[in-house]
């Protein structure tokens, strides 16, 4: 089946100019571009807002990661734990409300991700389109990836509901604050959405950039400084993941942070995560990870099973 990237700008889109949408994304581009402007005038006129306001966005882009690192990358896109009901479509609520997006569509971008990293099927690679494709521009430009091919299992009623809610949900997200003044609007609206966004794409982009990478090999790497724009959720063990992309666990050594991690084991004593993989090790496998990280075989779409 095809997975080319389906972007209206063509096979090669990363060539097009950067302020060019594909057909059906302006709406993106044209979100990334306010909450950018927004979030630049909040900073200048309330850059150190009060400590309600400063824990109140915390909280939020706190879970906001949750849903994303667990929700969505963990559990849907990977398959690596399985989630109670309830828990997983709360998650798919912060991920949304951290800007996300549908749960279907970045289950899909991202297991074309890993199936095809570094290649031009890879919708998001540096060494294909550049800093700035792999860190934004792929958003608005390369038009996503077959839904059909990639998340069969996610085309049920309970996921295609998210979609429709999607712009109500980023309308109650960018607001959230403005009942509470114009510093709580500015902080818990477009300049947290701002930060969720680029903490994001620095795993998309800075992550996949290491350095001495051999043609046609995995880009991936670990780095510890991001952990802090992702309060150590783990997204930022990013070459952990790809060595072993069904393990739920990314931290791998005691100085790995994952709270993503240890929130999941908390779910799986509280009986609301279960068939959660751990990454199995044997022999020097750590070292030679690259070698498995080429393994599309993780990345087939699993069927779930409906609840
Ligand atoms: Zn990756
Ligand atoms: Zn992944």
């Amino acid at each position: 089946m095809n997975t080319k990237i389906l972007s209206s700008l063509g096979p090669e889109p990363w060539k097009a100019p950067w302020w060019k949408p594909a057909k059906g994304d302006g709406i993106t581009f044209g979100y990334i571009i306010a909450i950018h402007l927004l979030a630049a005038v909040g900073l200048v006129f309330f850059p150190v807002p009060g400590w309600r306001v400063i824990a109140a966005t915390l909280v939020l882009a706190w879970l906001g990661g949750f849903g994303t690192t667990i929700g969505y990358h963990r559990s849907l896109a990977h398959t690596a734990l399985r989630l109670h009901p309830v828990v997983r479509h709360f998650l798919i609520f912060f991920a949304m409300f951290n800007g996300s997006g549908s749960p279907d569509s970045w289950t899909a971008n991202h297991r074309q991700h890993h199936s095809r990293v570094e290649t031009d099927e890879d919708i998001s690679s540096p060494w294909i389109g550049g800093f700035w494709w792999s860190h934004l521009r792929w958003l608005w430009q390369a038009g996503g990836v077959p839904l059909d091919r990639w998340c069969p299992d996610l085309n049920r009623p309970q996921y295609r509901f998210w979609n429709r809610a999607q712009v109500a949900i980023l309308f109650v997200a960018l607001f959230a604050g403005a009942p509470f003044g114009w510093a709580a609007f500015f902080w818990l609206g477009p300049m947290r959405l701002v930060m969720s966004l680029h903490a994001q794409c620095f795993v998309n982009s800075i992550a996949h950039m290491r350095e001495g990478r051999k043609d046609g090999e995995d880009s991936s790497q670990n780095i510890t400084w991001l952990g802090f724009l992702h309060f150590f959720q783990g997204e930022n063990w990013h070459e952990n993941h790809h060595a072993k992309p069904s393990s739920a666990k990314f931290g791998w050594t005691f100085w790995q942070v994952d709270f993503g991690w240890y929130a999941i084991v908390v779910l799986e004593k509280l009986g609301l995560a279960t068939a959660v993989k751990r990454p199995t090790f044997r022999g020097v496998e750590v070292e030679s990870s690259r070698v498995d990280s080429a393994s599309v075989g993780d990345m087939q779409p699993v069927p779930v099973t409906a609840d």
